[in-house]
């Protein structure tokens, strides 16, 4: 028997209108001062009327259409009652019964994880206002900050359905990147656009697999967390607290609330569900329903490739490696440049004479060979020249038509890989096209045999000892005399003839 963890999610994402989400007031700033962006509405003075924003309707319903979810016909605002310094009106105007999406789903892919791949249930995603913001200075003061109230949040609620932490901060991940594919949010969780609460409870299992007793259990909601890792830590955290108190035989038997103490690793308990509020949701007598239908017709036409789907697409088009496809595919730019070089290296390889009327085997092969290159170089070796220089794809001088012709000189020998990282360098320098950095560097790959046997013959002739200790036996030598031979012609000859050159001519001697 083991315990087995019951996992869902509650998220908050700021949506990135211009605009609060029933007021006229730009969206917070966290770089204008405290309480300038707030008007009668947002602080909730008495005789105003709230409008919706029509943005944030819309970017709400893209989300939802993105999770899979059925989109009501008919949603509204309700009022959820409670007193708080942050809610200056003592209610908050959220969604109650009526939200505008339900029943949705997202598969992630958990890289080595107990199951490789889990479908998550979305239960909802409602559209809600954010509370103001309080701030506890040092000393006894707390002030608040009215910027932030008003501003437009999507809450999404999912099925407890995940099974490990891993697989919640996975989650989280696809739905961050869901959000920037749409546009709709930019979703940094330090900055507070994505915000998440994990319920976490524990249920025995048999070693069929099967449920022992109650099929879901009383849950810790851990409140407020604010960045992947503390998601992931709270979880654990709330696995292993839970499993010794099931190993002590005292089970928690109520549903309660914690917070995160990220300063003692734990977390602490904040009240019982029992005694929490009771919020009183009523409609909001001033906000009109919301028809649905034709916008989500609408949206849903012109819904953009997700993430998932365009990970799909460049294993299959591109030829590349899943893993690859991942990181590429997390960043949108990144992304964009290798479609952009992709584009470019495909019209190429198709216009080479030697592949005209060629069967279309071959050329998925070099296709394939394609797809190695540019992930390899982009990925390992110019992300890593990048990382040195702590530049990155968005200021990066190089451009995908350049980088395509880069790859061009690799593929066909005209470039090898010391003196593709050294042209390499020179691009991300000054923006300079290979070829011409080529010229300039007298880069170009020596397979002048001539000139190769040459520099061949002069370390041969200036290593006497090393030759002569190669023939006695030690045939780890050639390596030496190979970098000697690689050295001569700076880097530019092809290792692998130069082997083949010396063990002719050490053999002729
Ligand atoms: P609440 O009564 O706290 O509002 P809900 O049923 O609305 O609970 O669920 C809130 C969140 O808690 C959802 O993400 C849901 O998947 C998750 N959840 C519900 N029951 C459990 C459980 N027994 N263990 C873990 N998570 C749960
Ligand atoms: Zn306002
Ligand atoms: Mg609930």
């Amino acid at each position: 028997m083991i315990y087995e963890p019951v996992i869902g999610l509650e998220i908050h994402v700021q949506l990135k209108t211009k605009s609060k989400m029933f007021c006229s007031c730009p969206t917070h700033d966290s770089a204008v001062a405290p309480n300038t962006h707030v008007c009668p509405i947002c602080l909730g003075q008495p005789g105003v009327l709230p409008v919706v924003n029509g943005q944030a309707v819309r970017y709400g319903v893209l989300m939802g259409l993105a999770l899979n979810c059925e989109i009501a016909e008919h949603s509204k605002f309700d009022r959820k009652n409670y007193f708080y310094p942050d809610l200056p009106k003592a209610y908050q105007i959220s969604q109650f019964d009526l939200p505008i999406a339900i029943d949705g789903h997202v598969d992630i892919v958990v890289p080595g994880g107990e199951r490789a791949t889990a479908r998550i249930g979305i239960t909802r995603a409602h559209l809600e206002e954010d509370a103001a913001k309080n701030v506890h200075e040092s000393g006894a003061s707390t002030y608040v900050d009215f910027n932030r109230g008003g501003t437009p949040l999507i809450e999404i609620v999912t099925e407890p359905d995940f099974r490990s932490a891993k697989e919640a901060k996975i989650f989280l991940h696809e739905l961050r990147l869901i959000a920037r594919y749409l546009g709709i949010s930019d979703a940094d969780m330090e900055k507070g656009h994505l915000r998440c609460d994990a319920n976490v409870s524990l249920r025995l299992i048999d070693d069929q697999g099967g449920i022992v007793g109650a099929r879901f259990n009383p849950k810790t909601e851990v409140k407020n967390l604010n960045s992947f890792k503390h998601v992931e830590k709270a979880i654990e955290y709330e696995i292993k607290r839970q499993t010794k108190l099931w190993e002590a035989e005292t089970p928690p038997m109520i549903s309660t609330t914690r917070g995160w103490n990220d300063t003692q690793n734990r977390t602490d308990e904040q009240r019982s569900k029992e005694e929490a509020a009771d919020y009183r949701y009523f409609p909001e007598p001033d906000i009109p329903p919301l028809e649905l239908k034709e916008l989500a017709d609408e949206l849903r036409s012109r819904l953009p490739e997700l993430p998932a789907a365009r990970r799909a697409r460049f294993e299959e088009e591109y030829s590349l490696k899943p893993s690859d496809a991942r990181q590429i595919c997390d960043d949108p730019i990144l992304a964009d440049f290798v479609e952009h070089t992709f584009s470019e290296l495909h019209a190429w390889l198709l216009a080479l004479p030697e592949l005209q009327e060629t069967e279309a085997t071959v050329l998925e092969h070099e296709k394939k060979k394609l797809g190695r290159l540019v992930s390899g170089w982009l990925l390992s070796k110019l992300g890593g020249l990048m990382k040195e220089r702590s530049i990155d794809i968005r200021t990066i001088k190089i451009n995908p038509e350049n980088f395509a012709e880069f790859i061009t000189l690799i593929a066909t020998n005209k470039l090898n890989n010391t003196a593709g990282l050294m042209v390499l360098n020179t691009m991300l320098d000054d923006g300079s096209d290979p070829s011409h950095v080529m010229e300039d560097q007298k880069l170009g790959r020596v397979d002048d045999e001539g000139l190769l046997a040459e520099l061949v013959t002069q370390v041969i002739t200036s290593h006497p000892t090393e030759v002569a200790r190669y023939k006695a036996g030690e045939e780890q030598l050639i390596k030496f005399l190979i970098g000697m031979v690689m050295r001569a012609s700076e880097g530019t000859a092809d290792a692998g003839i130069v082997k083949n050159m010396l063990l002719v001519e050490l053999k002729s001697e």
